[in-house]
This record gives C-alpha cells, structure tokens and sequence, in this order.
C-alpha cells in the first residue's frame, strides 16, 4: 500500500498537505494576510481634506527677485515715463544689475532717482541721465564705443547690452581695477578698461562710432573730436568744475562738428594735468 499512498499523496498534494492541521492554519493566515494587503492598495485614497499640505516650492535667490522689480519700476518711472522710447536702451536699462555696481551701504538706493558716491570723491550717475545720454549715442550692435569716466563701470555695462565694443579709460587707477574686475565677474568679459587720463581718448583703438563723457571738462577736448568717425556722436557735459554744465550732442560731419546743447546737468569734473 505504501506505493497506492504515495500515489495519493503525489496525485493530489494540496489535499495531502490540507489534510495537516498545523499547515492548514499557516495557509489561512497567510492567504488572509496577502488578502488584506491586497485590499490596503484598493482601499480609497483620503478625501483633499485630509492630504497633506504641499510643500511650496523655494524660489530661485530672492534677493535676485526684489532687485529685478525694483529695476522695472526704475525703467517704468523714471525712464520711460520721461520720454526715453529707445527700446535698446529700455532693455539695457532693465538688464544691469545696478546694485552690483554701488557701495554695500547704498544697496537699498541703488534703484532710487539720484546719483550716488562710489568713493574716491565720484558718484554713479542718476539712472535717467545714463538712459538719456546713451539713447542720445545713437548706437548700434557692433558700433565702437569710447567711455571716458568708467566709474564703477555701470554706464559702461549698460553699452556693453547695446554692442559688444566698449571701451573706458579711467583716471583714478583703483577704480579702473575694481570696475575692471566687476564687469568681468558680471560676464561683461568685452569691455575694455584702461587706467590713463581719458582727455586724450584711446588712439590705439578710434575711430568710434559715439563717445561719451561721464565727467566735465571746461572744454571739447580736440583729441575725442578727432578720434570719433565720420558721422560719428559725441555726448559730453561742458562747464565750469564743481557747478553746472551743459550737455551737448556733438555730430561730426566730414570737417564740421554740429553740435546741440541739451541743457543744464552736474558731473564730477573731468580732472588730469593736460
Ligand atoms: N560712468 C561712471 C560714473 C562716472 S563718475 C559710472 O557709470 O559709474 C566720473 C568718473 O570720471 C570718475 O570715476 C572720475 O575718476 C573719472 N574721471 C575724471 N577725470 C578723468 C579723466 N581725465 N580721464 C578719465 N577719467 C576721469
């Protein structure tokens, strides 16, 4: 019989084990146990109420943001708003980061309707006055262009939006450094700086199409005059030192220098020993 039983117990073994008590129980237990896990996974999700609330996502560097309001409101204000159309120079004017460009203490100025220190005695030109006086350059991608007065560099970032041939000559060899380094650490990596007394331009690379004079002389100096093209423009403020001057908009015309006075503005004087 032995071989009829294992025939039995091969021809129908779930019945043999069945057959077991003990195994019997563990069965149930564990085919209850995958039963309710089955219905964990269909059991309904928990009505909105009781979710979770979502973590809101982190914005991208706010301080990036806070600045980037305060520069469109700048452009709408006090740019726009006094008649500058020039869509290049809207542009340029919303895309510098002005506050990179003054002293830590001014941060909370930087996008405010005045000119402010940037230490060795000279100041950041009033926002509207840089829109105004590049507008009036009437520049173009690829135009040569020859600031005189970097500063802390920021007028010269805003040309360097419009066209990537900038130059600057600066008096005053520590901020020549450290406006150099900013534009660079900015990405303004074309713009060229040069300590030297910016009276006598930057020969070795004229003709320009425009220059500009963010300091007053009491004087066009005849070297800017003879290293602007043909139909090239030159806006420069010119007056007594320490008072107001008058903002002019010269236009070279073969051997004839056109020029319009645009009325009264105040610049640092234009200083060096020529
Ligand atoms: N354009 C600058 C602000 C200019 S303030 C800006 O965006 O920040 C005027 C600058 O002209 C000062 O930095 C002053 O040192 C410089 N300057 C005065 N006389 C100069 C000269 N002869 N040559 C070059 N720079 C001169």
């Amino acid at each position: 019989m032995r071989i009829r039983g294992d025939r039995r117990e091969f021809g129908n073994p779930l019945r043999a084990v069945l057959e077991r008590p003990s195994v019997t129980i563990i069965l149930v237990a564990v085919l209850g146990g995958i039963l309710l896990m089955a219905c964990a996974q269909i059991a309904p999700s928990p009505t909105p109420t009781e979710m979770p609330t979502p973590t809101p996502e982190p914005s991208p560097t706010p301080t990036t943001d806070i600045y980037t309001q305060q520069r469109k409101r700048m452009v709408d204000t006090q740019i726009r708003a006094r008649g500058i159309t020039d869509e290049a120079v809207l542009r340029a004017m919303e895309t510098v980061p002005r506050h990179e460009f003054v002293l830590p203490r001014y941060l909370d100025q930087a996008y405010a309707d005045h000119p402010l220190p940037i230490g060795y005695g000279q100041t950041i030109s009033q926002p509207f006055i840089v829109a105004w006086m590049t507008e009036l350059l009437d520049i173009d991608q690829g135009d040569k262009v020859l600031e005189i007065g970097t500063g802390s560099g920021y007028q010269a970032a805003v040309l360097a939006e419009i066209t990537d041939q900038v130059y600057s000559v600066e008096i005053i060899e520590e901020l020549a450094k450290s406006a150099e380094e900013r534009l660079k650490r900015l990405g303004y990596t074309k713009v060229k700086v040069k300590h030297a007394d910016g009276y006598y331009g930057w020969e070795e690379h004229a003709p320009y199409d425009a220059i500009i004079v963010t300091c007053a002389p009491d004087h066009v100096p005849q070297p800017l005059a003879q290293q602007l093209k043909d139909g090239g423009r030159l806006v420069i403020p010119v007056g007594p030192p320490g008072g107001y001057q008058s903002l002019w908009l010269i236009i070279k015309q073969g051997d004839q220098m056109l020029s319009k006075n645009l009325g009264g503005v105040r610049f640092v004087p234009l200083t060096g020993g020529h």
